[in-house]
């Protein structure tokens, strides 16, 4: 019998139109023969398989022997466990609800940074030491549109520290920054860092485990951001617009903390309900298992009760590593987990209520292991 060689017949069916597709693009940047495309209007963010090259759902590549696009997909068939095994030799507890690894707060030193980031500015500090220090060449950032004001979220390259701080504080809409990925080899990079949520995050393991070629020993580092949803961008004129008179020319930062937080261009504060948001969760998110970005080397959020602390989980060696240089350098400060025992809690909690997202219908993946509580 010959083995098989799962192609984008496979993904097309298990993956692409079974709900389990996040739209992270890793498939359409691993692809060698170019023949997969990216939707990003509409609210759509899904790959598309060009036509002249097999149809939508089959590719002549694949039919010849090209896998490219399954291996580098971070949510094709048994991903989560592959991806454990590769980065940690090892698969994860019951108790490791939000993947291996150890919880620390950390801030830059350098108030300016921690004043332009969203929380700590702790992946900003990372991110211009990486790239001033010949750690990494380029990254893979979200950038805002133009001059902002539409508030449209893009893959952008950074690789300066100017980069780096144009580039910080979050957006809640979706950017695929793997995208970007060309652009930055195209310019000479090799070592690159990705940042991005769960669904982007699990990409470089994936591609690790499944050698996807050159792409995966090219993506170095991965910072990973905490995640439970994304929106649509109806969600400016719907609701922050038309309900609570706030357009988006004049929002100038948006958190998440248990309310949407919006400060405007005027100095004013304002608060969204999140329970009115949630009708405008990106469709890419509703199956989505991964609220801590479990396969990252290290992986980043706001929540706690220290808002200018960026809640950390050191996951790898290479991650280690880096927080050990950042310290000694003095370029963070450092405090333990327990010292917010309540975000700990609440990263426990909400990494449970995305796993059961998984569908039953999947593979065993995420659902492997008993949800507790559930
Ligand atoms: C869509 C989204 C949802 C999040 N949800 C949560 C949550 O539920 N709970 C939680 O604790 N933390 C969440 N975070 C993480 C949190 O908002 C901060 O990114 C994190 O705490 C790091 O803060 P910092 O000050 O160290 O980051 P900064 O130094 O400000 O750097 C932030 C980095 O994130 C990148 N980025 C910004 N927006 C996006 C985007 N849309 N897509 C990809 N990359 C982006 C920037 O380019 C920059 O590199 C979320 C982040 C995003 C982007
Ligand atoms: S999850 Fe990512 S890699 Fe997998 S099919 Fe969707 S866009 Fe492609
Ligand atoms: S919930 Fe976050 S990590 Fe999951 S698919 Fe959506 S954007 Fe990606």
């Amino acid at each position: 019998m010959a083995l098989e060689k799962p192609q984008w017949k496979e993904l097309f069916t298990e993956v692409v139109t079974s709900g389990l597709c996040t739209g992270c693009a890793a498939c359409v940047v691993a692809c060698p023969h170019d023949v997969l495309d990216y939707e990003s209007t509409g609210g759509v963010y899904k790959p598309w398989h060009l036509d002249i090259d097999g149809g939508r759902e089959d590719c002549t590549h694949g039919v010849k022997g090209c896998t490219m696009c399954t291996r580098a997909c971070p949510r094709f068939r048994n991903w989560e466990s592959e991806i454990d095994q590769h980065r940690f030799a090892r698969e994860r507890t019951e108790d490791e609800v939000f993947g291996i690894g150890d919880v620390l707060l950390a801030r830059s030193t350098d108030v300016s940074l921690v004043e332009n980031g969203q929380d700590g500015g702790f992946v900003t500090t990372l991110l211009v030491y990486a790239l001033e220090n010949d750690v990494i060449d380029a990254a893979l950032v979200s950038a805002l549109e133009g001059d902002g004001t539409t508030w449209r979220a893009q893959p952008r390259v950074a690789r300066t520290r100017q980069d780096v701080l144009e580039t910080a504080k979050s957006r809640y809409t979706y950017s695929a920054n793997l995208l970007a990925y060309p652009q930055a080899v195209e310019t000479g990079a090799e070592r690159i860092a990705l940042v991005g949520m769960g669904c982007m995050a699990s990409a470089p393991g994936a591609m690790q485990t499944r050698k996807a070629g050159k792409i995966a020993r090219r993506l170095s580092l991965t910072v990973g951001l905490l995640c439970s949803k994304t929106f649509d961008d109806a969600i400016f004129e719907e609701l922050f617009e038309s309900q609570y008179g706030l357009s988006r020319a004049n929002i100038v930062k948006m958190n998440i903390k248990g309310v949407f937080q919006i400060w405007t261009r005027d100095g004013g504060y304002h608060e969204v309900p999140l329970k009115e948001a949630h009708a405008y969760t990106r469709e890419g998110c509703t199956s989505c298992p991964d609220f801590a970005a479990e396969h990252a080397d290290l992986s980043a959020g706001g929540i706690g009760a220290f808002n200018d602390w960026t809640l950390v989980i050191v996951r790898t060696d290479l991650g280690r590593d880096l927080m050990t240089t950042l310290k000694e350098k003095g370029l963070i400060e450092t405090r333990p987990g327990d010292d917010d025992p309540g975000a700990v809690a609440l990263l426990h909690k909400l990494a449970q209520v995305s796993r059961k997202r998984w569908p039953a219908t999947a593979t065993p993946g995420p659902r492997r292991l008993p949800v507790r509580g559930s």
